[in-house]
């Protein structure tokens, strides 16, 4: 099977799956090459401007229990909080004032009304008091009059990873009551509500294989996301998930060469260079910026809970203010010479394209 990348700028490059997998597992010299050739195709279709997106970690309360993460409902080592709403709008008011044009609200899962309604009012409310600011939800599976109200309270994008793309290997990662075709579908909502549609992998899981991640990359192609966060899996001693033949270098150099891959397959949408990358490797944002990548996500949940969203271990920036984490990233990505596109909002340039294509 050969897919084609839609890139317009040059001749069109098709990889089949066998020369995807050949890619994901790239090392030395021919992996440089891999980054090198999916930064020169980030820079001619999304330019060389990093875009950021002020990450608020609301809440940590979270109805679901998947096996892999930190705040599972049953993880009861977890101390649970909601940010009242006059702290998460200062904390949009840190980001108006960095001037990171975007920022994204994540929380753990719940579908109760006040949540719900909350997340509605907050939106709102961000809306009224700083227009200039694009809003990305990652709050879960919801149903479609969620979405539609969050969309209309001024939510423009939405985060839904679907965590692995084969339903098999869903179901191990996953209690029983989870659906990866309900997941799938809310996807399909998503889109047809008119969101800037995200989703991605965990890299390097447990069961899964390099031909799974090829067939993650060739999903998100199936399904045109318009952007993708991947980070590589870290294990958490206190979820279920007690993986033996964990390798850290190679999660890493897998998450990085799938950033690359992706790329090359969908030129124009945003890619994510993670948190989780840097928890692997000091300078591991970074590198995912030169694979391919072309967003970043300081964090500016206050300090003080940040040591309570523990999705797993050794997550950075625990101990930094937000403050901290503007110069840490500013210094960043100056020093790969790439463009801090602050007061950008970095809209994924594939949305526009699919919608346009979409109503002619
Ligand atoms: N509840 C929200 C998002 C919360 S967690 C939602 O469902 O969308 C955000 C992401 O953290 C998850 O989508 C998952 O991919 C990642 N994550 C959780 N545990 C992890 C682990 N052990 N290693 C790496 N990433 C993890």
């Amino acid at each position: 099977m050969n897919i084609s990348t839609g890139l317009k700028m040059e001749k069109e490059i098709c990889i089949s799956k066998d020369e995807i997998m050949e890619n994901l597992i790239a090392e030395g010299r021919k992996q440089k090459e891999l980054h090198r050739r999916a930064s020169v195709i980030r820079d001619k279709n999304v330019s060389r401007n990093i875009y950021f997106r002020g990450l608020i970690e609301f809440s940590n309360i979270c109805k679901n229990d998947c096996y892999y993460c930190g705040i599972r409902k049953s993880n009861n080592k977890t101390i649970r909080y909601c940010m009242p709403r006059e702290e998460i709008l200062k904390a949009v008011e840190f980001c108006n004032e960095a001037d990171y044009g975007s920022i994204v609200l994540q929380s753990g899962e719940r579908r109760d009304k006040n949540f719900i309604n909350s997340v509605v009012d907050t939106v709102r409310e961000i809306k009224n008091r700083y227009p200039k600011i694009r809003i990305t939800l990652c709050v879960g599976e919801q149903n479609k009059k969620t979405y539609q109200r969050f969309f209309d309270a001024g939510a423009h994008r939405y985060l839904l990873r679907i965590e692995t793309s084969n339903k098999e290997h869903y179901k191990r990662l996953h209690p029983k009551e989870m659906s990866f075709e309900n997941r799938k579908k809310c996807l399909k909502i998503l889109k047809e509500i008119g969101f800037q549609v995200g989703t991605g992998v965990m890299v390097g899981a447990p069961f899964q294989t390099v031909e799974n991640l090829a067939d993650d990359l060739l999903f998100f192609k199936k399904i045109d996301v318009d952007m993708v966060g991947m980070g590589p899996f870290i294990p958490s001693d206190q979820v279920p998930l007690n993986y033996q033949g964990y390798n850290q270098e190679r999660n890493l150099n897998l998450s990085l060469n799938m950033i690359a891959v992706l790329r090359l397959l969908m030129p124009d949408i945003n890619i994510a260079s993670t948190t989780a990358l840097q928890a692997l490797n000091p300078i591991g944002r970074e590198l995912g910026l030169k694979a391919g990548a072309n967003i970043i996500m300081p964090i500016v949940t206050p300090t003080r809970y940040r040591k309570n969203y523990l999705l797993y271990q050794g997550k950075p920036c625990i101990n930094e203010s937000s403050k901290d984490c503007l110069n840490c990233i500013t210094n960043r990505i100056k020093s790969i010479d790439l463009n801090t596109a602050f007061g950008k909002w970095g809209d994924s340039l594939h949305f526009f394209k699919r919608v346009k294509n979409d109503s002619n």
